[in-house]
């Protein structure tokens, strides 16, 4: 991913239309594991990188702490996607030939500036 969505969220709908790469599902869509917050893509999801300065969606929401920073979605970090995915923490998406596409198959931008420790530790985005 990139940046993730928690319990903090009200389903405001703001942060959704703010997407550059519509990476973001509302509660209740079918490829949202979650029925009651809303759902960003890790496989989509570019932390707004060659979009914005900082990512969009952080800073349209309202809610501090309901939206905070993931490991990179790069091949460094699959096994950690792949079992985040068996545990329906995400719901990456299925390819009809490609398989699961994990970061092994299709790699996605992150923010080299956002370190290691504010990903692990799931910092705010908004305070990026
Ligand atoms: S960081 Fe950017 S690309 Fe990622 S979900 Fe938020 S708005 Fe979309
Ligand atoms: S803007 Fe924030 S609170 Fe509103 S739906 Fe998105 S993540 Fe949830």
């Amino acid at each position: 991913m990139a940046v993730r969505i928690t319990d903090e969220c009200i389903s405001c709908e703001a942060c959704a239309s703010e997407c550059p790469v519509a990476a973001i599902l509302e509660e209740g869509n079918e490829k949202n594991p979650f029925d009651d917050i809303f759902y960003v893509k890790p496989e989509s999801c570019v932390e707004c990188v060659d979009h914005a300065d900082t990512p969009r969606c952080a800073e349209a929401c309202p809610t501090e702490g309901a939206i905070v920073w993931d490991m990179p979605y790069t091949s460094d970090f699959n096994d950690y996607y792949a079992s985040k995915n068996e545990e329906g923490i995400y719901k990456i998406r299925e390819h009809k030939k490609k398989g699961l596409m994990l970061p092994s198959v299709k790699e996605q931008k992150f923010i080299a500036e956002v370190s290691m420790e504010e990903r692990e530790s799931g910092a705010n985005v908004s305070d990026f």
